[in-house]
């Protein structure tokens, strides 16, 4: 059985290619427009995305790759711009993409369902089959493989996007998905200026702030790309302390694989103290300032 992962970030290289040796003998790795980690595959595939061409017109590049590697199975991060390859690629193939899936079981992969609320098993239909996955689900394989990298020219494609304008996007919780502890704030926060007390607490045991969705995405208190769960990051710290968050599903189903979680929220009845190993009922403003106190 050969494998092909398709990823740019380091650590999804890492993950997708130690899922994909649990399946198959053969991993293979195609980067675009940047070096692969090496000794993660058999072969690494430095595939060339010359400067200011749209991430979408390395599709043509992948798909001649494709042809030529014929893998059985195909795992791309779950990044919109690698859905959007992964996609065109199942296409390509015949078949559809299975997305965000969180467990891969022979032919079978699990993903979430309705938010988080159920799980659904899905087998693949055509002869290959297409996964997409933020490599979470196999952070505790290990990946093997050579230094060997290969690089393939940029195909022009036919249709090409063209960049008109770029601008920065936040590049802040770059450091979540290896932080081994994270402080979460949530709704229990009233004011902005109250998310000082998550980032003193963070910074007393040396860790990387985070928060639920509705801080970042109503709020707007924080970047998009520091919100967990579901529809967020999903992250697997050796603690995660939960701070005014009230646990539900999906939120929880992003720190869940965090070996110790500790919950501070004033409402004993907090769904969050049934998921947490050590629970602190009481008000943020008196809690953390005293909890900072004691870690630091
Ligand atoms: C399709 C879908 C996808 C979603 N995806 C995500 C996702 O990826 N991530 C995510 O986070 N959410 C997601 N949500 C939203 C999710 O359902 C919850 O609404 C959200 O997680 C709640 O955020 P919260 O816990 O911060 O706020 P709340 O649920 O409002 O909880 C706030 C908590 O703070 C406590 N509190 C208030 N004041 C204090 C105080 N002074 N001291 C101590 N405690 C206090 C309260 O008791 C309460 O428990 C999704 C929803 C849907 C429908």
């Amino acid at each position: 059985m050969k494998a092909l992962v398709i990823a740019d970030n380091a650590d999804t290289q890492r993950e997708l290619c130690a899922g994909a040796r649990t399946l198959a003998d053969t991993v293979l790795l195609a980067v675009i427009g940047t070096d692969p980690v090496p000794d993660i595959a058999d072969v690494a595939y430095a595939l060339e995305l010359p400067v200011g061409q749209a991430f979408e017109n390395a599709y043509d590049t992948v798909e001649a790759l494709f042809d030529e590697l014929s893998p059985e199975i195909v795992f791309v991060q779950s990044s919109p711009r690698m859905k959007i390859v992964g996609g065109q690629l199942a296409a390509h193939a015949d078949t559809s993409l299975i997305a965000d899936v969180t467990a891969v079981y022979d032919d079978e992969a699990e993903s979430m369902y309705f938010g988080g609320l159920a799980v659904k098993r899905q087998k693949a239909s055509g002869p290959v089959r297409f996964y997409s996955s933020s490599g979470a689900a196999f952070c505790a394989e290990e990946a093997t493989g050579t230094d060997r990298v290969e690089t393939r020219a940029f195909a022009t494609p036919s249709h090409p996007l063209t960049v008109r304008a770029t601008k920065p996007v936040s590049s802040e919780g770059g450091e979540l998905g290896r932080a081994s502890v994270v402080v979460g704030a949530g709704r229990g926060f009233a004011h902005k200026e109250d998310l000082q007390m998550a980032r003193d607490l963070a910074h007393a045991v040396r860790g990387e702030t985070a928060c639920s969705r509705p801080l970042a995405e109503n709020e707007k208190w924080m970047a998009k790309s520091l919100y967990l769960g579901v529809s967020g990051r999903m992250i697997s710290p050796k603690v995660y302390f939960a701070l005014g968050i009230s646990g539900q599903m999906q939120h929880m189903v992003g720190v869940h694989n965090a070996d110790i979680i500790v919950a501070v929220n004033k409402d004993q009845n907090a769904p969050v103290f049934n998921q947490a190993d050590y629970g602190i009922v009481g008000d943020l403003h008196e809690v953390l300032p005293a909890l900072t106190a004691k870690l630091a």
